[in-house]
This record gives structure tokens, sequence and C-alpha cells, in this order.
């Protein structure tokens, strides 16, 4: 690596970085290729000699970024957006070009120390209690993304039962979530070991916005514990993909805490939020709970990746997750005053993500990053207000944080169809086409879900270059597009 080269190319992939963000919104948003598309244009072989900077850079343009859906568009309102920022990115390119590999506290002392200190600063951040602390008996750890952070959690609580119950006993141990819960936490059940014929989906409902009823919990591990099965772990969820569900975690912890589980909050998106003072109450009972994780990467400015998951009891990660091969073993360790991050994740070797995570907040503050979040939420309760204008429309679910999830109504259609009934297998499919009509115009995105039978189109602001004007043009467009597909259909 010549240093003077690295700065020659250096400078051009910024300037590279800087034309695309510039021109950011003459790309389709969601991406127009064609599956297969970039092996008809890329040569069957790496090339045998080296390639100019220059070069590159021209066929990332030609052949790269017609094949990427733009994340970063401000008229991008997509699944839970990905909010980058100038010091997300510097922070990245940092912690990259010292590429220091800090799995124990010797192997890289700035990366572990950063680490625990900004977690300590997010947790002030959040108001979670001190018991998920460093000098409240636990701590924070950087992941890259919630299913580590649940994987990691699930392993710790199974062991931690399994040494007291025995590890014969796997097969009766049971984990319970929502029909909502995000698909990582099975997934990561399922690789911890557990049986999937004892994972618990409690069924919510559109009467209780989705959100998990203490009551049904309750329902369902007696249920089990009947049946001689053994409560394990509960993930409870602020801020459920689909919806933005917010389920009440203290009410829920108190349930499970009756019967010995390890509760997580998962609040993958909607956790960011919640450093805003009005927002806190969504996290309300956290302090009942094991374990806390947000994805920084969602909407804190901060670019992927960046799950910041809290634990009480850390001692519970390191005895199922620790090792000590002697090529590791060094004297900062043996006297057992530092963190050996390795011992709380799933993998050995980790990326110093801690950099990026302290540039944002030094760069912009604890202040601006408050309004930077409720920035996108007024953005959304003004796109819910126009929907709800638009008589032709239901709001399926109440607004939560930024996510807005409406369809064209069932009574829309009948009066532009002269139909007497609608089922909602066909409502489902105008929706469905209404929204690829919108997505492959290319003008703006957004993604949908199904829930109870519902076919929804979620409008999610969060991308952090969305200013109110595009949220008016986002709602012009849905018009636009749903005259059109309406007109088709009057008799
Ligand atoms: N949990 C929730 C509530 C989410 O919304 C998501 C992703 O959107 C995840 C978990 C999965 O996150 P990751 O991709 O970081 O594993």
């Amino acid at each position: 690596l010549d240093p003077e080269e690295f700065r020659r190319q250096g400078y051009m992939v910024i300037d590279f970085l800087a034309e695309y963000y510039k021109n950011i919104e003459k790309y389709p948003v969601r991406s127009q290729v064609e599956p297969g598309y970039l092996r008809k244009r890329l040569p069957e072989s790496a090339p045998y000699n080296p390639e100019s900077m220059e070069t590159i850079l021209k066929d990332v343009q030609k052949d790269i970024v017609p094949g990427l859906t733009h994340w970063q568009s401000p008229n991008y309102f997509a699944y839970f957006p990905s909010s980058g920022s100038t010091a997300g990115l510097l922070g990245e390119t940092l912690a990259a070009g010292f590429n220091v590999v800090g799995f124990n506290w010797i192997s890289s002392p700035a990366s572990t120390e950063l680490e625990s200190i900004v977690m300590d600063w997010l947790a002030n951040m959040l108001s979670l209690p001190k018991s998920f602390t460093f000098s409240g008996g636990g701590g924070g750890v950087m992941m890259g993304t919630t299913c580590e952070a649940i994987l990691t959690t699930i392993t710790a609580a199974r062991d931690a039962l399994l040494d007291q119950i025995g590890r014969d006993n796997i097969n009766k141990l049971v984990i319970y979530g929502s029909d909502q819960t995000h698909c990582s936490f099975f997934k990561s059940a399922k690789i911890a070991g557990i049986s999937p014929k004892n994972f618990r989906t409690v069924k919510t409902s559109r009467a209780h916005a989705f959100a998990l009823k203490p009551e049904s919990l309750r329902a369902a591990i007696e249920a089990d514990v009947n049946a001689g099965l053994i409560p394990l772990f509960l993930v409870a969820t602020v801020g459920t993909t689909s919806t933005a569900a917010v389920d009440a975690v203290g009410p829920l912890c108190d349930v499970a805490k009756e019967y010995n589980m390890w509760v997580h909050v998962d609040a993958a998106y909607a956790g960011n939020a919640c450093i805003c003072p009005e927002l806190r109450h969504m996290i309300d009972g956290v302090e009942k709970a094991d374990s806390f994780s947000f994805n920084a990467h969602k909407w804190f400015l901060t670019t992927l990746d960046c799950c910041c998951l809290f634990v009480k009891d850390p001692d519970s990660l390191v005895r199922c997750l620790s090792t000590n091969p002697e090529y590791l073993k060094n004297k900062a360790t043996d006297t057992q005053q530092v963190v050996d991050y390795k011992d709380w994740q799933i993998t050995l070797s980790r990326r110093f993500r801690a950099l990026k995570m302290w540039l944002v907040l030094r760069s912009y503050g604890v202040d601006y990053l408050r309004n930077f979040l409720r920035t996108h939420v007024d953005m959304a309760v003004y796109f819910e207000q126009m929907v709800t204008m638009d008589k032709r429309f239901e709001i399926v679910v109440p607004r939560s944080f930024s996510l807005v999830c409406f369809r064209l109504s069932a009574a829309a259609v009948l009066q532009y169809s002269g139909q007497k009934f609608i089922e909602e297998e066909t409502l489902n499919d105008l929706n469905s086409e209404l929204l690829e009509s919108i997505n492959s115009d290319g003008r703006i995105y957004m993604t949908h879900s199904l829930v109870d039978g519902i076919f929804m189109i979620r409008f999610a602001v969060g991308a952090t270059l969305t200013e109110i004007h595009h949220v008016t043009y986002a709602w012009k467009l849905v018009q636009e597009h749903t005259s059109a597909i309406l007109a088709r259909r009057i008799r």
C-alpha cells in the first residue's frame, strides 16, 4: 500500500461518491435490471494484469450503479431505510483504513475501549437502566446485525438453563414471540438447537395493532408448562417489521419472569427513536428485560453494519462463548480487568465499528440526532394526514414512529367498479398492482407487508436526504398511479 497512490485513488473514490450523491435523484430508486444482468456484462474470469482505478470507476458507473437500489435516495421509503451520513461513512473509512481485528483487548485496545465507552454513552442516551452499562455490571457490544444479537443471547440463555436442568433437556426448551416477530428470531433459535416444534408464534390482531398481548403470552406458556415443556426465551419487539407494532415490554416481562425466562427486546428500527424523550416510553419496562438491541445502521446516521446489543449479565455470554487458545493468551486477559469482545459474540474477528459511531455522536451531537429522528416522524405524520384525507385509501394500522401502512380501500374500489362486493384477495391483488406500478416507474420506492391477510403498502421515512417536498412528491405519485389503476376498472 503506497501512501501517495492511496491518497490519489482515495480522492478519486471520494469524488466519485460525492458525484453519486449529487446525482442520486436521477437514478430509478429501485433498480430496474433483470436477474443475471451483471454476468452478461462482466468477463468470465478475473483480470490477469492490474487495471487502473480510473478504468474500474468507469465500470462501477456503467455496470454497478444500474444494479443498485438506491437506499440513500431521498425518494427511498422501502423496508426500513438505512440512514447514512458523512460522519458515518468517513468513520467507516477510518476503520477500514486502520483495518484492525479487535478480537480481544490486546489486539487493539482502542477498538475495545472505545466500543465500551460509546455503548455506555448510547445506554445513557436511551435512558437504559444502569444495569445495562459497564459501571452497573452489564455492558454493550456492537455486532453486525440483530440476527447475531439474538443468536448470541438465545445461546447464552440456553446454556444457562441447560446447566441447571441437564443438557439432555434441550428438546423441552420453548421460545416465544408473536406472529409479528422478525424471522431472524426463529432462524437464530434453529441455529441454537431449539426444536422448531417448540417455536411459539403467539397470534396478534388488528384490533390490538398487532402487538403481543401479555394474556396471550401467558396462555401459550401455561399450555407448554402443562405439557411438560420448559419456557426459555421471549422476544418482545418494539417496532415490528411489518407495521412497527409495539409490544408492551413491562407487562410481557412480568409474565416471562414468573417462568424465569430470558427476555430480549428487539428494537431494531424503533429503538433509535427512543433517544427522543417523547418516544422513550415505547421501551418502558426495558429495565426488567435481560437484553436490548437496536440497529444503528437503520436510523442513526451510522452506516451498515452496526447492531448495538446491551446485556445485563455479560458473564452469561462469556460462559458459553469464550475460547482461550494458547495463541490468544496475554497478560491483559489474565488480569481479568479488560473486555475481550470475542467472548461476547459468535465470531472471533471483529470490526472496529465503534469508530464510526463515535464520529457520528461527536459530529452531530445528541440534540441534532434527536431532531433528525423527529423530522422523520413528523414527515410520516404529514403523509398519514394526506392518506386520511383521500377517501380512496385507508390507514390499516395507526402510524407508529415513521412508518405509515395504508391501502386502497374496498369502498373506493366498489365505487369505481360498480360491484357490490369485493373479495379480500382481489383487494390485495389490486393494492399489489398499485405498488408495482409505482415502483416500476422508479421515481420512488415503497415495499409491502401482508398481515392477517391484509396486503398493505408501507411508507417508511428514514433516508437521510428525505425532506418534506419528497414526501409531497411521493404522495402525488401514489395518487397519480391510483387514478390510473382505478380508471381502468370503471365500468
Ligand atoms: N428485527 C426487526 C424488528 C427488524 O425490523 C429487522 C430488520 O428489518 C430485524 C430484526 C433484522 O435485522 P438484521 O438484518 O440486522 O438481522
